[in-house]
Formats: C-alpha cells, sequence, structure tokens
C-alpha cells in the first residue's frame, strides 16, 4: 500500500497588546483547549498543534516561514480570538505557500448576558476580529478556506476534518509522479494536456517511458514471486476457470501477475505513484495489463487507461485525499435513457477499481476483442449504492478545468453475461439529461474519477487551492 506522512497543522491565534499580557494568557489557554478538543473529538485524521499568540507583524512573518519550510507542517488554521490588526498579517500571509484555513469562531457559543462586561469584550472579539482578518485574506487573494460556527459543534469540525484531507492531498500532489506507459491514444483529444503546466499548478510530474523499459523489468519477476502472488488473489477473490482449461486459465492469471509485480518494480525504482497504460502500445507484452492494474489501483496507485496521465494523476490526489476508499477510475461506458431508468453505466474494458465492489471480486479470464492480445485476466464484480460523485480534469487554452457532479449510485438492474466487466452505475443527482448536458457543455470527458468517500466541496476546496477553473454542476 501506499503511504502518506503524518502530517500536522499548526494553529495561530490572533490578538494584540493594547488590552495587557494577562488577557493574552487568556488567549493562549483558550486556543490550546480548542486544539485539544478538536484533537479529542477522533474527528480528525491529522492532529493540530496549538504553537502560539500572534501579536506582531514580525513573529507572524517568522511563523509563515517556518510553515513553509517544515515538510511535517500541511497547513495552517487561524482563529482571531480578539481583534487582530490585520496589516500584521500582510507580510506573512503572503510569504505562506501552504493551505489556509481561517477558523472564524468564539469561544463560548453563547452570549454571558448575566455576566457579560467590559472585561469579557475586550478578551472576546472575534466577532469582529474575524472580519477584520478574512479582509485581508480576500484583499491577498489567498484563496483560503473559512470555516464558521463553533468550534465544538460536530459540523464544524467535520468540516475541518474534510479540509485537512483535502489540504494534505494538496501537499502531496506537488510529489505526484505519473508514468506513462506508451502515449496518449490515437485520434483521441480529451486525454491531452500541458504536462508542464500540471507540474507548475499542480506539482504532477508526468513522464514517457518505452513500452520495452517496461517489459524488461517484467521479464526480470521471478517464478517464486509469481507463486507468492498467486496464493494472496486466491486468499482475497474468487477464482473463476469459467469455459478455459486450467492451464489457460493459470497461464492468463501469471502473466497478469507477473506484469503487476513488474510494474510495481518499475514505479518503486523511479519513485512513481500512477501510471498510464495504452491498449494500442503493448510492444513485448502477452497482454494488457488488467488483473494487473486493478491490483496496484487497489494498493493506493493513480491510473488512467489509454494514456490519460491527468486522470491518473487526479485519481492518485483523491486516493491520498479519501484515504484509498472508495474512489475509482471510471469510463461513461453505456447508457439507459428508458423514463424512470435514466443512468451511466460506468466500467472499463478491464481496468476498474476494486475498493468500490459491493462483492467479492472474481478473476476471469476472457477474450478482450480489441488490442490483438492474449486473452487478459481480470477482476470482475459489482459497484455500490450510495451517494457519490464524479469528476474529471479537462485542459483548455484559458487552464484546467475540474468538471464535477453529485451522483446517486446504484446496481446494475440485471447481470451482463456476456460483457465480463466490473461494472458500476449512476444517475447524476441534477438528472441525467440536465447533468449530461452541463457535463458535456462544460467539456468534461468520459473518463472520470468516481468517489464515495469524497464529497464536491472537498473537489472545490482542492481546485481552488490549486487555482483550477470549476464547473461544479448543481
Ligand atoms: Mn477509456
Amino acid at each position: 500500500m501506499l503511504s502518506v506522512p503524518d502530517y500536522e497543522f499548526w494553529f495561530v491565534t490572533g490578538s494584540q497588546h493594547l488590552y495587557g499580557e494577562e488577557q493574552l494568557k487568556s488567549v493562549a489557554k483558550d486556543a490550546q483547549d480548542i486544539a485539544d478538543k478538536l484533537n479529542a473529538s477522533g474527528k480528525l485524521p491529522y492532529k493540530v498543534v496549538f504553537k502560539d499568540v500572534m501579536t506582531t507583524a514580525e513573529s507572524i512573518t517568522n511563523f509563515m516561514k517556518e510553515v513553509n519550510y517544515n515538510d511535517k507542517v500541511a497547513g495552517v488554521i487561524t482563529w482571531m480570538h480578539t481583534f487582530s490588526p490585520a496589516k500584521n498579517w500582510i507580510r506573512g500571509t503572503e510569504l505562506l505557500q501552504k493551505p489556509l484555513l481561517h477558523l472564524a469562531t468564539q469561544y463560548l457559543n453563547n452570549i454571558p448576558y448575566a455576566d457579560i462586561d467590559f472585561d469579557y469584550m475586550n478578551l472576546n472579539q472575534s466577532a469582529h476580529g474575524d472580519r477584520e482578518y478574512a479582509y485581508i485574506n480576500a484583499r491577498l487573494q489567498k484563496n483560503n478556506k473559512i470555516v464558521y460556527g463553533y468550534w465544538g459543534d460536530s459540523e464544524v469540525q467535520d468540516k475541518i476534518a474534510s479540509w485537512e484531507d483535502v489540504a494534505v492531498a494538496y501537499n502531496e500532489s506537488f510529489k505526484v509522479k505519473v508514468a506513462r506507459f506508451g502515449d496518449t491514444m490515437r485520434n483521441v483529444a480529451v486525454t491531452e494536456g500541458d504536462k508542464v503546466q500540471a507540474q507548475i499548478q499542480m506539482g504532477w510530474t508526468v513522464d514517457y517511458y518505452g513500452i520495452g523499459d517496461l517489459v524488461e523489468e517484467i521479464n526480470k519477476v521471478k517464478d517464486a514471486d509469481i507463486d507468492k502472488e498467486y496464493a494472496d488473489l486466491e486468499s482475497k477473490y474468487t477464482m473463476v476457470q469459467g469455459d478455459n482449461d486450467a492451464d489457460k486459465y493459470t497461464k492468463s492469471v501469471r502473466t497478469q501477475l507477473k506484469q503487476y509485480i513488474g510494474i510495481k518494480s518499475f514505479l518503486e525504482k523511479g519513485g512513481y505513484t500512477a501510471f498510464t497504460t495504452n491498449f494500442e502500445d503493448l510492444w513485448g507484452m502477452e497482454q494488457l495489463p488488467g488483473l494487473a492494474a486493478q491490483l496496484l489501483i487497489r494498493d493506493g496507485y493513480g491510473f488512467g487507461a489509454e494514456g490519460d496521465w491527468k486522470t491518473a494523476a487526479l485519481g492518485r490526489v483523491m486516493k491520498i485525499m479519501s484515504h484509498g476508499k472508495k474512489t475509482a477510475f471510471m469510463e461513461d461506458y453505456t447508457l439507459d435513457l428508458r423514463k424512470g431508468h435514466e443512468a451511466i453505466l460506468g466500467s472499463h474494458m478491464l481496468e476498474v477499481d476494486p475498493t468500490i465492489a459491493s462483492d467479492k471480486p472474481r478473476v476471469e479470464v476472457h477474450p478482450l476483442d480489441i488490442g490483438g492480445k492474449a486473452d487478459p485476466a481480470r477482476l470482475v464484480f459489482t459497484g455500490s449504492e450510495g451517494d457519490a460523485i464524479d469528476v474529471t480534469v479537462s485542459d483548455f487554452r484559458d487552464g484546467f478545468k475540474m468538471i464535477s457532479y453529485a451522483v446517486a449510485a446504484h446496481k446494475p438492474e440485471a447481470e451482463t453475461p456476456k460483457l465480463p466487466v466490473a461494472k458500476q452505475l449512476w444517475t447524476p443527482k441534477v438528472g441525467l439529461e440536465k447533468g449530461a448536458l452541463a457535463w458535456m457543455q462544460a467539456g468534461g470527458g468520459h473518463h472520470t474519477m468516481l468517489s464515495f468517500a469524497l464529497t464536491e466541496e472537498q473537489m472545490e476546496d482542492f481546485a481552488t487551492m490549486v487555482n483550477m477553473n470549476k464547473a461544479f454542476i448543481k
């Protein structure tokens, strides 16, 4: 399994010296209490560390520099306990290169009518302190997140938790390396894009390799290692020989496992966390990677078929954001346009992610009828039901654009005995016609990432962080 470092978030509180040292001690105590309780809530995927009360431009600037420099820190959470003159924040905030969450909250969630006095007001000035501070972030065009509400409420804590996952994915996005085995599919447009711009904006390194380099690595795989993976496969999935004779079945499965081990070794050596294949570029390979690709996707690698490096990189980012849960490469495959049944059947020839399976995947061997190679083994299963989102990225002359809608995911109405692929159905929540029209008018392609674990808000936050254009269909 590909892993993600155990990041932390640094929390600071804004104040000033108008009301004396005693007040500042109270500010620090309250902020520490908030950090402790957020951590104790058990909701946050990454720890919040309270660092200090910030009162001067110099301390804020030094703090932001340290955040930039420290690889353990994924981002900053700020809160204005009192009135903190926003001019103090300009230099430091300008220098900040990591995600910023402004937690606009108040230590108490009520107005203490009986006891409220000017001492209380001098200490608790979030109501206008947070506005003053938000102004400067808006003015600096920081594209920061603002979470508003009482810090002790579970909805507010959920929002902080969701944002933490996005912020970590943003940090990790700059480490995403995609190995392209072969080029993009001939004649296809939407899978193309500006790789240099993708690296500048999202941090994605996208490198090409000739198939010969990969075949060489696959040919080094030892039989004993394939035996081990075969036993692992048998322990996790149902082996279905079907109409194949035993030798053909075993050989096909072993060929895929050999590719799995070989591709993984190639990716590990180069530090790659995502990859693409192309059925038009298979020189020297016995089969198109099917089961091999599915096992790598399961392990957390991003994947794009037909050379689609944008979806491969997006897939890796979304797997980081979702902790590897139920987030799959998909293709709009075929449609049910009948009234009352409106749905998109999503699938791919072979490479469907088993993390969305609702039943135990079966290892099957069937002809592919494309690419002119031997019959590939693949995992066949049924997708899941529930709320999900579907996301893609297209490239235009005015930049990358994220296109997305919320969907209701469901299972196929019947089996497809003659189409042995893993299947997932979904219907855009705005309706199939409205959703599909808006998607196509925005220029969204047929390759997508479908996630049961992430929300539209998270994807919008990510698009905002990387300054991507957005078409969120609602
Ligand atoms: Mn495709």
